[in-house]
C-alpha cells in the first residue's frame, strides 16, 4: 500500500528536520538515543505483536492489588519505622550491587508491560497507545538512574570529588500524581534507591494499582520487601502526619503548584529542612509562525493538545499563531480536521487515541469545555459522548485574549485555546506572560526565529519543531521555571537528579 499524499508530505516535513540545528535545549525527533533505552514514545504501538499483547491484557481484570487504606497515625508510625530500620541494609550494599538491582526492575517492567498497561488503562482511562511509552519511560528511568547510583561511590564518581561525600538520607516519600502513574512514581522510587534512601509511596488515590505494581516488580527485582512500601491514605490528618512525618527526610512530589505549598508549610520546621523536590503545572503554549512547516506543525500541536486528553502537566493548551500564520486557511482547516478525527472512547478499543478525563469535570475544566469568553468561538466546540461524563471530543477555542482565563489558567483537560501574535517577539511575550514556565515549542524552519525564540523563552522544556510532550530520559530532562519548579529541584531523567537526593558532606565529617 503506497503512501497517501498526506503521509508523503508529512515523512518529508520530517526529514527536512534532519538539517535543524540540534544543541543544548533543542530537540528534534529523531536524534539518536543510546541503545540501551527503550522509549518509544515517537514509535508506533500499533505494531502487531503489541497489539495482540495489549488486546489479552486490557481483557484481563486488574486483580486486586492494593493495600487497605490505613486508618490511623499509628499504622503510618509503624510502616515508616520499618523502612527506616531497612535502610542499614541497603547501604551496606556496594553501589554496584544496588545498581545491579535497580537494572533488574527495568526487567521486571519490562516483563509485565502488558499487566501495567491493563491497569493504567483500568484506574486511569490511559489508552493503550499512551501506556505503551509510558512504561518504557519507566524501565529508562530505572536504567538511567542505576547508572547515576554508580556516580555516588566516592572511589568511582565523577561527583563525589572536590573533597565532598554523598551522604543518603533514610526515607524518601514519594506522592506521585495520576497522570502518568507509573513512568512518574517509578522514576521518584528508583531515583531515591538510587540515593541510597528507604521509600515509601503514597499513590494518587485514582491509580492505587499502579504503585502497588511498582513496589510488587521492585521487590522481585531483588530491592528488599521492608525498603520499599505502599501506603494509602486520605489527603486528610493521617496524610498529613505522613507527609509532615519526623523520620521522612524528603518528598519528591508531582502535582499542583498549591499542594507542593502546603507540603512545604507542613513540613517547614522539620530538622533537615523541608527537602520537597516537586515538579508542578504548567500552561504551556506553541508557536507557530509562518516559517513552520503547518503539516508538521498541525500534527505535533494535536498530538500536545489532547495525548491522554490533554491531562499533562507537558500538554500543549494554547497555539500562539503569528502573522500570516493567523489567517492562513489551510492550517486552520488542517487544524479543524485533525481535531475533529481524533478517535475518542475507551481503553479497551485499541483504536481509541483520546480516552476519557479522569473524573467528570467541574470547575476551571467545565468552564473550559463549555463557557466562552468574550471575543472567543468554537473553532471545535467539545462535546460529551456519554453519561459517565468523563468522555469528551476534543475542544479548539479561537481568539483567546491576552490576560484572560484561558490565556493564564491550567484547564487540564481536552481543550486548546488558539492566540494570535502580529510578530514572534509578540508572540513570546504572550507565552512568557503565563505564570508558569513548564515546557513550549517553536514550530519554524527559520534559524534566526528559533535563535530568538531560545534566547527569550522562560520555560524548562523547549522544544522545536517537535511535540512538547513526551521528555525522554536523559535526552530532554523535564522540569520547568516560575511557578512549574517548586523548591531546589534539579530535571527528572537529568544527570543531576539522584545526587539531589542526599547531603553533601565535606570529606572527613564523621557520620
Ligand atoms: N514528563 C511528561 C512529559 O514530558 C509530563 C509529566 C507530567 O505531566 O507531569 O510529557
Amino acid at each position: 500500500a503506497g503512501m497517501d499524499d498526506q503521509e508523503q508530505r508529512f515523512r518529508r516535513s520530517v526529514a527536512n528536520m534532519a538539517d535543524a540545528p540540534i544543541g543544548a535545549r533543542r530537540t528534534t525527533e529523531r536524534a539518536p538515543i543510546g541503545d540501551s533505552f527503550a522509549n518509544t514514545a515517537d514509535s508506533d504501538p500499533a505494531l502487531p505483536a503489541t497489539r495482540q499483547w495489549a488486546r489479552e491484557a486490557v481483557d484481563r481484570k486488574p486483580k486486586e492489588l492494593w493495600s487497605p487504606v490505613l486508618k490511623s497515625t499509628g499504622e503510618v508510625d509503624d510502616v515508616v519505622a520499618k523502612v527506616k530500620g531497612a535502610v542499614a541494609g541497603w547501604r551496606a550494599k556496594s553501589a554496584a550491587e544496588r545498581a545491579q538491582i535497580l537494572r533488574a526492575v527495568a526487567q521486571q517492567l519490562e516483563d509485565r508491560r502488558g499487566e501495567f498497561i491493563t491497569v493504567m488503562a483500568a484506574e486511569g482511562g490511559k489508552t493503550v497507545e499512551q501506556g505503551d511509552p509510558e512504561v518504557s519511560e519507566a524501565i529508562d528511568f530505572a536504567r538511567y538512574y542505576a547508572d547515576r547510583a554508580l556516580e555516588l561511590e566516592p572511589e568511582s564518581g565523577s561527583l563525589a570529588t572536590d573533597g565532598a561525600r554523598f551522604e543518603p538520607v533514610d526515607v524518601t516519600l514519594v506522592t506521585p500524581p495520576w497522570n502518568f502513574p507509573v513512568a512518574i512514581p517509578c522514576g521518584g522510587v528508583i531515583a531515591a534507591l538510587a540515593a541510597g534512601s528507604g521509600v515509601i509511596i503514597k499513590p494518587a488515590s485514582a491509580v492505587p494499582g499502579c504503585s502497588e505494581l511498582i513496589v510488587e516488580a521492585c521487590h522481585a527485582a531483588g530491592v528488599p520487601g521492608e525498603l520499599l512500601q505502599a501506603i494509602r491514605t486520605k489527603e486528610n490528618e493521617i496524610g498529613k502526619h505522613l507527609i509532615s512525618h519526623a523520620d521522612i527526610d524528603q518528598v519528591i512530589l508531582t502535582g499542583a503548584s498549591e499542594t507542593a505549598e502546603m507540603f512545604a508549610e507542613w513540613r517547614a520546621s522539620h530538622d533537615g529542612g523541608a527537602r520537597v523536590y516537586a515538579e508542578t503545572s504548567g500552561k504551556n503554549s506553541l508557536i507557530i509562525t509562518p516559517a513552520a512547516d503547518y503539516d508538521l506543525a498541525v500534527a505535533d500541536l494535536v498530538k500536545s493538545a489532547f495525548g491522554h486528553a490533554g491531562q499533562k502537566c507537558s500538554a500543549a493548551s494554547l497555539a500562539i499563531l503569528v502573522g500570516s500564520a493567523g489567517t492562513s486557511d489551510r492550517l486552520m482547516n488542517q487544524l479543524v480536521d485533525a481535531a475533529s478525527s481524533v478517535r475518542v472512547g475507551y481503553p479497551d478499543d485499541l483504536s481509541t487515541t483520546m480516552g476519557p478525563v479522569i473524573e467528570e469535570p467541574s470547575g476551571k475544566l467545565l468552564r473550559a469545555l463549555t463557557t466562552l469568553e468574550p471575543g472567543e468561538s468554537w473553532l471545535v466546540e467539545p462535546r460529551k459522548l456519554d453519561d459517565s461524563g468523563k468522555l469528551w471530543s476534543p475542544g479548539v477555542r479561537d481568539n483567546v485574549q491576552p490576560g484572560s482565563f484561558f490565556h493564564m489558567t491550567e484547564c487540564f483537560g481536552p481543550v486548546l485555546g488558539i492566540m494570535r501574535a502580529k510578530t514572534l517577539q509578540e508572540a513570546i511575550e504572550i507565552q512568557n506572560a503565563v505564570d508558569y514556565g513548564l515546557t513550549g515549542g517553536l514550530h519554524s524552519l527559520d534559524e534566526k526565529e528559533i535563535e530568538t525564540w531560545l534566547d527569550n523563552v522562560e520555560i524548562g522544556n523547549a522544544y522545536v519543531n517537535r511535540h512538547i510532550t513526551g521528555a525522554i530520559v536523559q535526552r530532554q530532562a523535564f522540569g520547568g521555571w516560575k511557578l512549574s519548579a517548586f523548591g531546589p529541584g534539579a530535571k527528572a531523567g537529568g544527570p543531576n537528579y539522584v545526587a539531589q537526593l542526599g547531603r553533601w558532606l565535606p570529606d572527613g565529617e564523621p557520620q
